[in-house]
């Protein structure tokens, strides 16, 4: 049984007497069979982390275990991993028999194993009848696959793979990705993933290990962290388009921004008071043209807001809007607080320049701590229909 567990692993460089740390007193426990994808933006630490798994950097402080013994210390090739990274290195001069047989043949294993092994690895990436190609005769997706045949025979206990379709072009990556969910299923092993591509990420994992600035942010379940991320930066990370954020401050019975007021009430949240500094997180996918607001089930009053820009997707239609900017404080309005992106149906006919009223569905806003960035509401009840959001037009209206 191959479960990999980090206890309190710290690296730090020694950047020409600069110390760069770049894994922060990490903790992981991931289960045998499971597949574990880091993700996070370029520099967060992914690379360092599988490193400290795969015996390429020991560790400043912490240990790293695989399956029941401490691996700290031990060199890669004493720990059962395999590895695949993004620059697949086949000998040019050796077809791809030899190529996926090299180590097999460098451990004196003898004919028959290999062969077996060679075979049955061949099979499930689906490169049978094609042992006797040179790697020049091969396209990108078919020498990757070569690349994964030589970490598959080696049997390992646990697959580290480093961006491997990174350089794969996007139909290819789609491709190979369904590829590599069929070989995890096939294998029954451990694979660690790292990608700096959330929609990677969120297709190939049973949990996502987000991290940033070296910290590990969320392991979670891919919809977990879509639908409850645990801090700003996961909310921000995971999800194309982004999460829109609106900061606000705390009232009596709801949270003010400079456009619109969502009803709240504190005493929901422990710790939390009046007068105190939030960030409101709405999907793009939960907010409403006006004139769809019979549909949702709970029906906020409208946000007046002006159309920017649309991007037509094909499938949806990305509406960046400027929001009415009420009656604000200087200090508010130099925040970026008044823009809005809202993903509406294909045939909407919604144009640019238009004055357009949006809704919001309460059941996905999130509201997180903007001092901390710490989540603490992940849905709002429901209230009546009229008193969600009071836009600020609405309110001159009464
Ligand atoms: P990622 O894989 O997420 O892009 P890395 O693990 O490669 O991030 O790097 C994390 C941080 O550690 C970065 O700031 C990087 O510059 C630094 N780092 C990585 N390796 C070294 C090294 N050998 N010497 C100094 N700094 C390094």
């Amino acid at each position: 049984m191959a479960r990999v567990r980090l206890e309190h692993v710290t690296k730090r460089y020694d950047d020409q007497g600069e110390i760069v740390t770049a894994v922060d007193d990490m903790n992981l426990d991931i289960d045998h069979g499971e597949f574990i994808c880091f993700v996070g933006p370029s520099g967060c630490g992914k690379s360092t982390t599988m490193e400290t798994i795969a015996g390429l950097t020991i560790p400043t402080e912490g240990e790293v275990h695989i399956g029941d013994r401490e691996v700290t210390n031990l060199p890669p090739k004493d720990r059962g991993i395999a590895m695949v990274f993004q620059n697949i290195a086949l000998f040019p001069h050796m077809d791809v028999y030899d190529n996926i047989s090299f180590g097999l043949r460098l451990r004196d294993y003898p004919q028959d194993e290999i062969d077996r092994r060679v075979e049955r690895a061949a099979d499930i990436v689906q490169l049978e009848g094609m042992l006797d190609r040179m790697p020049d005769e091969m396209s990108g997706g078919q020498r990757q696959r070569v690349a994964i045949a030589r970490a598959i025979v080696r049997e390992p206990d646990v697959f580290l793979m480093d961006e491997p379709l990174a350089n794969l072009d996007a139909k290819l990556k789609v491709h190979m990705r369904t590829e590599l969910q069929r070989l995890h299923k096939e294998l029954d092993t451990t694979i660690i993933y790292v990608t700096h591509d959330q929609e990677e990420a969120m297709t190939l994992s049973d949990r996502i290990a987000v991290l940033n600035s070296g910290s590990l942010q969320q392991i979670d379940p891919p919809l977990t962290c879509y639908n409850e991320p645990d801090n700003l930066f996961v909310a921000g990370f995971i999800g194309s388009p982004s999460m829109n954020f609106i900061s606000g401050t705390v009232g009596e019975s709801a949270i003010e921004t400079p456009n619109f007021s969502l009803a709240f009430d504190p005493a929901t949240v422990e710790g939390l008071g009046v007068g105190d500094e939030v960030t409101i997180g709405i999907r793009p996918e939960d907010i409403y043209p006006g004139e769809f607001r019979n549909e949702i089930r709970d029906p906020s009053s409208l946000i007046s807001a002006r159309v920017d820009i649309l991007e037509p997707m094909g499938d949806e239609i990305f509406a960046y809007m400027l929001l009415a900017e009420g009656e604000t404080s200087m200090d508010q309005k130099q925040t970026t607080n008044n823009q809005l992106l809202m993903s509406i149906e294909p045939d909407s006919e919604i144009q640019e320049e238009e004055d357009i009223e949006v809704a919001i569905d309460r059941r996905n806003v999130h509201i997180f701590d903007s001092a901390t960035g710490d989540a603490l509401v992940h849905k709002l009840e429901p209230v009546g229909s009229d008193t969600g959001v009071t836009g600020r037009e609405a309110e001159s209206d009464d």
